[in-house]
């Protein structure tokens, strides 16, 4: 991401540009450019050392009027509440576009989890809900993993609020482990449901997805399920993936011209989404500049990383082979890439549409969580499939019928949605 890129500017000017195209009142727009309600708290931790840290922890609500705010926990060393912003905003669309009944929220502390021990990754999240914990609950936010969080830190979460109340309460976070109020499917929901929608955009586009190949951008949660089920859920074939190296403090891509095994690489690649390069290497992959993973011959792109990859100054190193750019990532797209994106035809499945697998899913454990009934495996990736099936349909009408890119037709279906559900409430 470079310095100037602030993600919160690049959520606030797509929803101008729509927000003119829907002739929204100027009331609802400064509703909607906006959050709700934001907070920021300090989180002081006792370190391993004796001594005593103090983080900051954010948490930002953007809208509830489909319901409670939903949104992930980032702990990254770069958070701003800038980002935050974006992100809590982009949920805001994500559930509406999924049509799921829930808002839009997201919280983050500014931390390296790597450099944590595992008590004090623990502490850190008991303190981030007891900064915050009023503000949380079922019925009002209910955060989630995201970027540098993991279903543990969700387990730990769900038991500092189940205390603080006085009753275990796990439809308060989504994303716990698997026998601790989680739910099956939810690793790979997110990576899932990005395939599910380029199956519906290659069929959309006539193409064989046997003879489509994908470079990946990332190898954390969302890049490696997506790279698992665009082979193994479509048939087609994964040249690279690129991540970044916490060790080398560099990205590098890993290519393998006649495909890669994404099940293999999981299995050296640590949790914060490193693959071990040595073993990589052994296996036949050629390690290359971390770039190198958007210049590659193939069909379909799939930034899974971060926001901020993909900007004027390499837009035009796509390869014309390019059909498809998946956005797995939040905010992977400067508004100036985007812009040639259009120019150059590309299908772009944008990111609160592509992503919003892990979203949906996280609402089905909220279900089961109310219901302490637990589904089948298959059930939830079938539900999950349908939900995005509809929704990527949803949006191609839409941009069909305005004659609008997928990322306008997207916002579009989103936006009514919200101020619809705004008005009924007698907001407006
Ligand atoms: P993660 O922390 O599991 O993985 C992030 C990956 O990106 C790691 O492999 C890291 O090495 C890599 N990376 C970071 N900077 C990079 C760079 N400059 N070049 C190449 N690789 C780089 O995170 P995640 O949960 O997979 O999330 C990835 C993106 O998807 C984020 O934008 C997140 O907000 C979004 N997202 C996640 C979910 C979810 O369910 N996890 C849901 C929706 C959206």
């Amino acid at each position: 991401m470079t310095a100037d890129f602030n993600p919160f500017d690049v959520a606030q000017s797509q929803f101008d540009r729509v927000a003119g195209q829907l002739q929204l009142a100027g009331e609802v727009r400064q509703i909607l450019r906006w959050p709700l309600r934001e907070f920021r708290f300090q989180i002081s931790v006792h370190m391993d050392d004796g001594s005593n840290h103090v983080f900051f922890g954010f948490r930002v609500q953007h809208n509830d009027a489909r319901g409670p705010c939903k949104g992930g926990i980032r702990f990254h060393p770069n958070e701003t509440l800038d980002t935050v912003r974006a992100l809590a905003m982009w949920m805001t669309w994500k559930c509406a576009v999924a049509d799921i009944p829930l808002g839009g929220g997201k919280g983050g502390a500014i931390l390296d989890p790597s450099t944590l021990s595992v008590g004090e990754k623990e502490r850190l999240c008991r303190g981030w809900v007891a900064g915050i914990w009023k503000n949380l609950g079922p019925r009002n936010d209910v955060p989630a993993p995201d970027v540098g969080s993991t279903p543990q830190m969700m387990g730990w979460m769900m038991d500092e609020y189940s205390k603080l109340v006085g009753q275990y309460t796990p439809g308060v976070i989504t994303g716990k482990p698997v026998g601790s109020g989680g739910s099956l499917g939810r690793t790979e929901a997110t990576g899932y449901g990005v395939i599910y929608t380029v199956r519906e955009a290659m069929k959309h586009l006539k193409l064989d997805p046997h003879n489509c190949t994908a470079a990946v951008q990332g190898f954390g949660n969302v890049a490696q399920y997506a790279a698992i089920g665009f082979i193994e859920l479509l048939g087609g074939r994964v040249v690279c993936v690129s991540c970044y190296d916490r060790n080398d403090k560099t990205s590098y891509t890993y290519f393998r011209p006649d495909g890669l095994n994404p099940r293999f690489l999981q299995s050296i690649t640590d949790q914060y989404g490193t693959i071990d390069q040595a073993k990589a290497k052994a296996a036949g992959c050629l390690i290359e500049p971390g770039d190198a993973w958007l210049t590659k011959d193939v069909d379909v792109l799939i930034p899974a990383a971060l926001e901020g990859q993909i900007t004027i100054d390499n837009v035009n190193t796509i390869s014309p082979q390019v059909k498809i750019i998946a956005e797995g990532a939040n905010g992977p797209t400067s508004p100036e890439a985007d812009k040639e994106y259009l120019k150059r035809n590309l299908f772009v499945i944008p990111d609160f549409l592509c992503n919003a697998g892990g979203v949906t899913v996280s609402y089905f454990e909220s279900v089961q969580n109310d219901a302490n009934y637990y589904w089948e495996h298959e059930a939830v990736l079938r539900r999950l499939d349908q939900k995005m099936t509809t929704a990527f349909h949803g949006v191609l009408d839409m941009s069909t019928s305005r004659k609008v890119g997928m990322r306008d037709a997207a916002y579009m279906v989103a936006i009514d949605r919200v101020v619809k559900a705004m008005d009924l409430r007698g907001w407006l």
